[in-house]
């Protein structure tokens, strides 16, 4: 049965299907779920948890995970009711909350004339999600765009700390080694530029993107993470698995290291195609591709 917390009224949901909120369309359920509307609402949902002792899994905008069929256990968090937006016209800074999709910044700075978010638009994350994968395109990622981050320990502590200290690397933060919940984010943009120019920037980095990747269903965006000095993309597509499928899941004809969901796929088929991908990878090339996308829960 649902509850609603004491202090705050936020509402505590059992059994929530996780599907609806993961861009790969599958996953089983959420032991319980919580949407908070408020800073004092998350603090308070965080404390049911601690006090129940409940694991707790963030959930942003879903787009780098992989839910298992069998669902999750404890508290899953969803910041999808946190967006608010600040903008600092004198600073040129933009700060938003952890559930603000990533674009929505990016095209505020664009439609400024302000520069530092260009790489951002086709990627279909929230910021908060994007803190902790240190999300990136075209050359540059999160790392190059924060000032500051508001984190929140599991005890509901707030910490505003710089980027250096999250040990930014290519799609990691040390936030994938040890939790914290991103509250909000500061980004530093500059200014200069004319508002049509970085709007044109922008719109040629999101066309790009539409025209080398397939939009047109259900998936994570990359699933592997690129070796060093090798494209995971290129590997697979020379290991002939282009369209390889199982089930409803498949490699993408478009993007080599894209799974698509044409349908009616599980977890476990894509987590299937996910095995058979490294499997055969491995044994051409000797290489082990490591998974970018999350995998939560058992397959
Ligand atoms: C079509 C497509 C294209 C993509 N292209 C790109 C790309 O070009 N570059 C790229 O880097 N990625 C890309 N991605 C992957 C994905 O969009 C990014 O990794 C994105 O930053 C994930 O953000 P999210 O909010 O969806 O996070 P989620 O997938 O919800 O979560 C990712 C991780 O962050 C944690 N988390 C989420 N929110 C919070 C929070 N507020 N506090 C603490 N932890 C949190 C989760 O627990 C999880 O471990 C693409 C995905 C798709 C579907």
């Amino acid at each position: 049965m649902s509850l609603y917390l004491p202090e705050t009224n936020c509402l505590i949901q059992p059994q929530v299907s996780l599907a609806t909120h993961t861009s790969l369309r599958v996953g089983g359920t959420a032991q319980w779920y919580a949407a908070p509307k408020s800073w004092e609402q998350l603090q308070d949902s965080l404390n049911w948890a601690h006090k129940e002792q409940l694991p707790i899994t963030f959930l942003g905008g879903g787009s780098n995970l992989l839910i298992s069929d069998r669902g999750l256990s404890g508290l899953i968090i969803s910041a999808r009711y946190l967006r608010n937006l600040d903008i600092n016209e004198e600073a040129c800074q933009i700060t938003a909350s952890a559930g603000m999709p990533l674009a929505t910044v990016a095209w505020k700075a664009a439609k400024r004339g302000w520069s530092g978010l260009e790489w951002a638009v086709g990627i279909p994350g929230t910021v908060g999600g994007s803190v902790v994968m240190n999300a990136g395109a075209h050359g540059k990622s999160m790392a190059d765009a924060l000032v500051s981050i508001v984190l929140a320990a599991a005890d509901g502590q707030l910490e505003r700390v710089t980027p250096e200290t999250l040990d930014f690397r290519y799609r990691t933060s040390n936030l994938q080694t040890f939790p914290r919940w991103v509250m909000e984010a500061t980004f530093q943009l500059t200014p200069g530029y004319s508002r049509e120019e970085i709007t044109a920037q922008t719109r040629t980095n999101l066309n790009k993107r539409r025209s080398t990747q397939p939009y047109d269903k259900p998936s994570c965006g990359s699933v592997f993470r690129n070796p060093t000095g090798q494209a995971a993309g290129w590997l697979i597509e020379q290991t002939g698995l282009k369209g390889y499928q199982v089930g409803d899941a498949q490699v993408a004809h478009r993007h080599a290291n894209f799974i698509v969901n044409r349908g009616q796929a599980s977890a476990q088929d894509i987590y299937n195609v996910i095995e058979h991908v490294q499997e055969k990878v491995e044994q051409q090339w000797s290489v082990l591709l490591q998974p970018e996308v999350k995998l939560l829960g058992e397959f």
